[in-house]
């Protein structure tokens, strides 16, 4: 009987540990955690219900911060697309990277963090928008949107050539991503994946469903949206991004061609800016009998009321319009983010899995009648900024250090234990992620915006930004200055750079934009450099 009992025993020992063998093999247990990369475009903070749920829920993109970490005051170091880019692959400043505005080409000779996750052994890939005129390099796949993309039906540049693929961007870049890490990769090897959306950026175009849905809904006005842009500066009065004055109704609110030709002309012809015939034009017939109904009803309510309308009221009707398509753009990329959580939880890699929600920049949605972003201030400035990393961030935590878009490759490579290049400009967040504020000295951060002369015509600046004020000086065709207190004043609203009570202030803050122009690098010389 005892012999009996003890093979009994010994067999069950030996299938135990026969199982747990062959599950090992099944499930490679990874040292290195995977990195999952995921940035929107001109995703707008005060458009994630983690930040603000006055005009939007995000439930999904908010499981990230519930699992994880929010960050409050994340901000980068340009506000435009592809040098925000050019920055987070880099580590680095744009005037060293050199990729200060959208139109100069990426210097692709650069060391850029994917190539040292691939080096290491990592899987690497990238699905989605790039924004560079080149190829990624450091990455095993990608399939990438040539330049801004398209929502619909959109073409993709792959190692195998070409591609176009029928839908709605948001989805099909989510259905590669999951296909990719169900399917495509080495499962021996942890993945480092950048998973990048081109919505919301402009010019919006919803799904069908979510613009049906979104075109229902009323959204409350900023406090800013009939700013006058009093007591500001010249950059600020002469940027041509307002709602009223800039928004196309044709490229931005749907107002079709023969709408507009009807009309005697809403607002001038813009040849280069044809978002709506561009977008439309390449839905096939059955997508433009879903489209159809709601863009014939928008046009119908414009026909019926434009010409009554006195200015105020065209200003609130745009913005009603703007926040309509953005925020349905947003939705989807909400709903495609949950795919991409879930697969993580149902596949079992979310425990050994990093995962980052970013923007390349933030949005005004309004705010100071305007939409866009490239100022220092404060809603193009800040970032959406979100961390889930099991096991070492604690779950529902939030930090207001200023962390910003420079500190994301080293933190990736820290966090996979790769070496940072020296000289790589950022710090790595890891220690503030794992709660452990203790050696975080810095307390301001520097800002350089180059695009001018150009579209949106903000001038250039460079700025000192620290939790209490920020300090920005304009320059090109002007040279003037703004000081404002930010905690005073987080509006905006008040220039108060010629106020004696801050001069002491101005004088500090003036010696400590010097020095950080010393620490990083930048110049006199270089900003002459970038003139030409
Ligand atoms: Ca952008």
């Amino acid at each position: 009987m005892k012999s009996t009992q003890n093979i009994i025993f010994l067999s069950i020992i030996l299938f135990s540990l026969f199982s747990c063998s062959e599950k090992e093999k099944a499930i490679p247990k990874l040292t290195k955690p995977n990195i999952l990369f995921i940035m929107s475009d001109d995703h707008a903070y005060q458009a994630i219900s983690s930040y603000s749920d006055k005009l939007i829920k995000t439930p999904n993109i908010d499981r990230i911060a519930k699992e994880g970490m929010l960050f409050t005051n994340a901000c980068v170091t340009n506000s435009i697309c592809a040098p925000s880019r050019a920055t987070i692959l880099t580590g680095k400043h744009t005037h060293l990277n050199g990729k200060i505005d959208n139109k100069r080409p990426f210097d692709t000779t650069q060391v850029t963090f994917p190539q040292l996750f691939q080096k290491a052994g990592y899987q690497t890939a990238m699905y989605g928008k790039l924004h560079f005129g080149n190829n990624p390099k450091g990455v095993d796949d990608f399939m990438i949107l040539p330049g801004q993309g398209s929502y619909i039906n959109p073409n993709f540049i792959t190692q195998k050539g070409d591609t176009t693929i029928t839908g709605y961007v948001t989805d099909i870049i989510t259905d590669l991503t999951i296909n990719w890490l169900d399917k495509k990769r080495d499962k021996q090897k942890p993945f480092m994946m950048m998973y990048l959306h081109k919505a919301p950026h402009r010019a919006w175009w919803p799904r069908a469903d979510k613009f049906k849905t979104f075109t229902q809904k009323t959204f409350p006005e900023p406090e800013s949206l009939f700013d006058d842009y009093k007591n500001r500066g010249t950059a600020a009065k002469t940027a041509e991004m307002n709602l009223l004055t800039h928004m196309k109704y044709g490229h931005d609110s749907k107002i079709k061609p023969e709408t507009m030709e009807n009309m005697g002309g809403v607002e001038p012809k813009v040849p280069s800016i044809r978002g709506f015939e561009r977008a439309y034009s390449r839905l096939n017939e059955e997508q433009r009998k879903l489209y159809d109904p709601i863009i014939d009803s928008i046009n119908n309510v414009f026909k019926n009321n434009w010409p009554t309308f006195n200015d105020k009221q065209k200003m609130r009707w745009k913005y009603q319009r703007y926040m309509q398509d953005y925020l349905a753009c947003v939705s989807s990329v909400d709903d495609n983010v949950g795919r991409v959580l879930d697969y993580l939880d149902e596949s079992g890699l979310s425990e050994n899995t990093m995962v980052i929600y970013t923007s390349d920049q933030g949005f005004y949605l309004g705010e100071h009648g305007w939409f866009d972003k490239r100022f220092a201030y404060d809603e193009s400035f800040k970032t959406p900024l979100l961390f889930k990393w099991p096991n070492k961030i604690t779950p529902g935590t939030t930090n207001d250090e200023m962390v910003q878009n420079l500190d994301f490759a080293q933190t990736f490579l820290e966090a996979a234990q790769i070496e940072a290049p020296k000289d790589m400009q950022g710090e790595s967040l890891i220690p503030l992620l794992k709660g452990d504020t203790s050696n975080w000295n810095r307390k301001s951060v520097y800002y350089h915006y180059y695009e001018y002369p150009g579209q949106h015509q903000v001038k250039r600046h460079y700025a000192i930004i620290s939790k209490e004020f920020k300090l920005i000086h304009f320059y090109y065709d002007v040279d003037e200055w703004e000081l404002y207190d930010r905690l005073k004043d987080p509006q905006e609203m008040n220039n108060v750079y010629n106020d004696p009570n801050y001069a002491d202030v101005v004088k500090e803050m003036k010696i400590k934009l010097d020095e950080l122009r010393v620490k990083y690098k930048d110049s006199k010389e270089l900003d002459k450099k970038y003139l030409r």
